[in-house]
């Protein structure tokens, strides 16, 4: 985390706050994670070195370029358009950038060795379970907006749960009735 520089992926004016242990606004109502959260999250992962991760929810890019440091293969999905099209033009261009909904991962690069996820749910999407690889595992903050506690879930059903934390929501995909 200290080879990033995080005020890279945050707004003009809030560059000078880029030391804060906080999460801050990058518009359209997101934020970029807390460092703390995200170092949680990441070691929550258990990397060795050379595995294939799926990051959901990219917002600013801070969390894909952290883990970029950690592993040689990145994938990063964001469903804001506007926001993936930023962190696509400041990422290094080992980190691929999707622009798409990351409930339903990323069927084309599966399987994952490991999937983080910076949004909250009250659930792990089936599809992110589905694509972990054998011995993977997902990290994501599960509960209710207003609190949430970090959980682990490993490929072979496991679940572990840690500390409690506070995410944006996930978006889930709505379907038309009927
Ligand atoms: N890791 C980011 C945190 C961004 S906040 C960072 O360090 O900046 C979470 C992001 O998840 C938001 O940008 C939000 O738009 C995105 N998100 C929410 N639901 C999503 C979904 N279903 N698919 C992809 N991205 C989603």
């Amino acid at each position: 985390m200290a080879r990033v520089d995080r005020a890279r992926y945050l707004p003009p004016e809030l560059q000078e706050l880029a030391a804060c242990d906080e999460a801050l606004p990058i518009g359209h109502g997101q934020t970029i994670s807390q460092p703390t959260m995200v170092r949680l999250l990441l070691e929550a992962l258990a990397l060795r070195g050379d595995e294939r991760v799926l990051d959901v929810g990219t917002g600013s890019g801070y969390q894909a370029v952290v883990l970029a440091e950690l592993v040689p293969d990145v994938h990063t999905i964001e469903r804001i358009p506007e926001l993936a099209a930023a962190a696509r033009a400041t990422l290094p261009a080992r980190v691929t950038v999707h622009t798409g909904d990351g409930t339903l991962g990323l069927p084309s690069e599966a399987p994952f060795d490991a999937i983080v996820v910076a949004a909250a749910a009250d659930r792990p999407p089936p599809a992110l379970l589905e694509q972990l690889a054998p011995g993977g595992r997902l990290a994501m903050p599960v509960g209710p907006p207003s609190q949430q506690v970090l959980h682990v879930f490993h490929a072979d059903g496991r679940v572990e749960a840690s500390v409690p934390c506070r995410f944006v929501p996930l978006v889930f995909a709505q379907h038309p009735a009927g």
